[in-house]
This record gives C-alpha cells, structure tokens and sequence, in this order.
C-alpha cells in the first residue's frame, strides 16, 4: 500500500558566478555524483534527483516554487560546494513550503597534502560556504536537519534516510484524508483536540461519519467477499476450533469477515488513509471491529481507538516512515503495571486493536467475550510482541500547540505465560526507568494511547516534528526528571513567544 519510490528528494548545489564556467562545471559534476551515490543508497528509500547547481537568485525562487508544486517532491537537500553568498537564498527560502536537509559534506574526503593549492581550496569551500548558508537560514528562523560528515559515508546516508523517511510521512500527511466513525469515547480529554488546528498544522483533513455510513457496507459484503476473507484467515493464522468452518461459532468468524470487508471498501472508496472506530458507538455492528482493524493497519491504515484522530494520524506517518523497513508499527496503549525487584514494566496492549506487524510469530485467531460495548464476542487476533527496543510515541493538542512525546523502551518477554489474557500485548521497560519515565510523560501530558513501532527511532519523530514545526519530547535513558519539568516551562514560554517572532 505504501511505496516509497514514487517519491523524490532534490539535490540542490549553491554556487555563484564569481569562480568562472570550468569551476562551476567541475562543481556540477561533483554535484550529480553525489546525487548518484546517495541515490544509490540502500539507506536512502527516495529517488536523489539532481539539480543544476544555482548561481542567482532568480533560479534559487524559481527551483523552490517548482518544489513547491511537484507533489513528488518530498524535500530538498541543500550543499554549497563552494562559497554561495546566502543573500541570494532570502527570497527562494522565504517561499519554499517543503522540508529540506542542509548537508554540510565535501566532496573530498581527505587533503590531498602534496598538491593542495589555491585552485583546490577555491573549489572546496564548503567548510565556509555552508556556514554562510546555515546563517540566513537560522535569520530566517527556519526549521532544517544538519547532518554532517561525508557524503559516502554509511552514518551520513543513514541519517539522510531518516530524514527522507520523515519527508515521505509528512508528504502523505498532506490533504489526507481520515475517517471517523462516531465521536471521541465520552468525556476523554487527551484523545481530543482541535481538528481545524490539525488540519493547518499537519495537514491532514478529518471526517465524521456516522457508523451507519459503515453498516450499509458491511451489510453489502457478498458472500463471494466474505468467504474469500474467511479463506485468507485461515491461510494466515492459527484459528481456534470453534471458528474453523463447522465450528459452533464459525457464524461470528464470517461476521468479522464482513466487517473487514465493508470496512476495507468503505476506506478505498474514499481514499482514506486513517480511521477511528469507538465501543460506545456500534449501533448496527453486531460486533466490536477487531480483526478488521488489526488487519487494515497491517496493510498501512493508521488507527486511533475511542475515536482518537491524532494517534490515528500518528500511526499512519509512523506506517509511512516504515515502509520497505523490518519491524513493525501498531496502536497501542498502556494498560497495566508489573513492579518488581528486577525492573519496573509496562504491559502495553488494547481491547483488541494491535497490528499483527508487531507479532513474534504467527497470531493465533480467537473469539472471547468483551466486558464493555455490550455487543456480540468479537473475533480478534492474539500474539505477543517482538522483543527489542521500540518507541511509544503520542501526540497531544495543548492548546496553543500540538506536543510530541517519544520514550525508548525495551520490549523483553514476558515473566510467564499469560494463558488468559485474550488480546495482543507486548511487556516492556521504559528507558531510563518506569520511574522517571512515566513521571516525565505525566509531566508533559502524555496520552495512554500511543504509536508503537520496533524500526521507528526518535531521530525519524524529531525530524517529523521539525517539519510540522511542533513540539518534540524525548524520554529516554540519559532523562532525569527534574530537568525535563524545566525544559516543560521553558518550551510554555517558546512556544508562545515563538509565534510573535
Ligand atoms: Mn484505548
């Protein structure tokens, strides 16, 4: 569902006119070799689309506005090979609309000691002529990633990667369309939020159906439909029994299969790439939507419970930065605790709604009763998570801006086994500990609801939240309370003042 490769990222050289046509020749054939390599890179998941290198003013404007209205491009990558007075990048800047990455490289890698003259020091001027560059973008007050270091170097590209994948998710946010059915879960405040703020500042557009809108579709699943998406369960998971065809409740199986399928139609119909479903609104769903959801989030959907938009807008770009990658992404949340002499941990799970795409191994396909939502036994996968560090990573409205809060965890297995436990869940210990990490994320508002993902890092949600200009918190093995309530008020006060600036 999710390819990476229809989009692009432009290689962007500045020069200027003052060194002569051969120079600025040479220049371009550094450029487009650059280009090339970091195309190349199995580290960078985009197409690396070289641009003549820009000498004036007028082509600077003109490559950004044409950046501007290619939907394909993601982002620039800007490098001065040589000195490029950075007067000439005001107006360009000024009107650019997409991410871009400063790439502060050379195209040597080492002096060449017994030849190096002053032609040679002319041409390779980036250590200087990326300073001037990063000057008028810090005057400009504009949001970047710097990465450093050569450009074929393995640590470079994979930095440039995470951007890129950053770029992608925030492209794909742009006009994109979520579906909800019904309304947050009553009197929940973290999962609400301001959806014309969203819209400004994330870009994506949230739309309100009523569950009947689904039900129609639901009850127009053909038989053809449901039985195919019976076989492709069967095909996939371990079914329990009971729910194997001539099992006593094979009848509630195809009745998830026809959710699925109205639910998958409803969302390709309307170009959708997030919904939201709640337990308190089901009239006409015989069952609480479970499988169905795990399984649209493992093909990509982003999925938010108790009609949570903003996690389910979190998870999909978490979906979009992971394309192509190992380890997967789900919805999650925090659910219970296990204090211990041997690490404090967090039991992470949901009512049903975990992406397989996070499963150890194949998912077993059970049928338990649901305490809340009064509604028939819904089916649902069950599986325990991978072990491996991961990242929680939730999205708040706060009023005056939209917060993003990331914590490192270590996903370890669980004490024992949990024979009665009938939904996914993945057991963990919060970086640095349960302690400060769950103090600091009270702190800053977190929400119990979180985007979940083994491949996405800190460094991938940095690089999202600079591009969305919100604000970015890590908790992780080097936070420590006490600071992180000071960086609390401090960013109250840059947050408010920042918009005057
Ligand atoms: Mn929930």
């Amino acid at each position: 569902m999710i390819d990476l490769k229809q989009y692009e990222v432009w290689f962007v050289t500045g020069s200027q006119h003052l060194y002569g046509p051969q120079t600025l020749e040479t220049v371009a054939q550094h450029s487009r070799e650059i280009a090339g390599a970091l195309g190349a890179s199995a580290a960078i998941p985009v197409k690396v689309i070289f641009k003549p290198v820009l000498t004036t003013p007028e082509d600077i404007r003109t490559l950004c506005l044409e950046a501007n209205s290619t939907p394909n491009c993601v982002g620039l990558i800007t490098w001065m090979h040589t000195f490029s007075p950075a007067k000439m990048w005001i107006a360009g800047l000024s009107l650019l609309k997409k991410p871009f990455l400063h790439l502060h490289t050379q195209y040597g890698r080492e002096i060449p000691w017994s030849s190096i003259d002053m032609d040679f020091m002319n041409l390779n001027q980036s250590a200087h002529g990326d300073r001037e560059f990063g000057f008028i973008v810090s005057r400009l007050r504009l949001n970047r990633k710097v990465v450093v270091g050569h450009w074929s170097d393995a640590q470079t590209q994979k930095e440039i990667g995470v951007w890129a994948r950053a770029a992608c998710a925030w492209a794909d946010s742009q006009g994109a369309r979520l579906a909800r059915f019904g309304d947050n879960m009553r009197d929940v405040a973290v999962t609400e939020g301001n959806k014309v703020s969203a819209q400004i500042q994330l870009g994506y557009d949230v739309y309100g159906y009523g569950v009947g809108d689904l039900v129609k579709l639901v009850n127009e699943a053909t038989e053809a439909e449901i039985t195919e998406t019976v076989q492709a369960y069967l095909d996939e998971y371990d079914v329990v029994p009971e729910l194997r065809p001539g099992g006593g409740k094979h009848a509630s199986l195809r009745e998830g299969a026809a959710i699925e399928v109205g639910l998958r139609n409803f969302l390709k119909a309307g170009n959708f790439k997030a919904f939201t479903t709640t337990f308190e609104d089901l009239h006409g769903l015989p069952q609480l939507p479970g499988l169905a959801v795990q399984r649209l989030m493992r093909d990509g959907y982003g999925f938010g419970a108790e009609g949570d938009w903003k996690t389910s807008a979190l998870v999909r770009a978490m979906k979009v930065m992971n394309a192509g990658q190992e380890g997967g992404v789900s919805f999650m949340e925090d659910y219970t605790y296990h204090f211990s002499a041997t690490g404090d941990k967090v039991l992470g799970a949901h009512m049903l709604e975990i992406c397989e795409s996070i499963a150890v191994s194949k998912p077993k396909l059970e049928i338990h009763p649901l305490g809340i939502g009064g509604k028939a036994d819904p089916v649902r996968l069950v599986f325990d998570a991978r072990t491996g560090s991961a990242v929680c990573a939730s999205i708040m409205d706060m009023g005056q801006r939209y917060r993003l809060v990331v914590n490192v965890v270590d996903v370890v297995p669980t004490d024992a086994p949990l024979p009665k436990l009938p939904v996914a869940r993945a057991l963990w210990l919060p970086r640095p500990n349960l302690k400060v990490a769950a103090a600091a994320w009270i702190f800053a508002g977190g929400a119990h609801h979180t985007g979940f993902s083994y491949s996405i890092t800190p460094e991938h949600l940095r690089d999202f939240a600079e591009m969305a200009n919100i604000e970015f918190l890590l908790i992780d093995e080097k936070t420590e309370v006490e600071s992180f309530k000071e960086k609390l008020r401090w960013n109250d006060l840059y947050y408010h003042l920042a918009q005057g600036i």
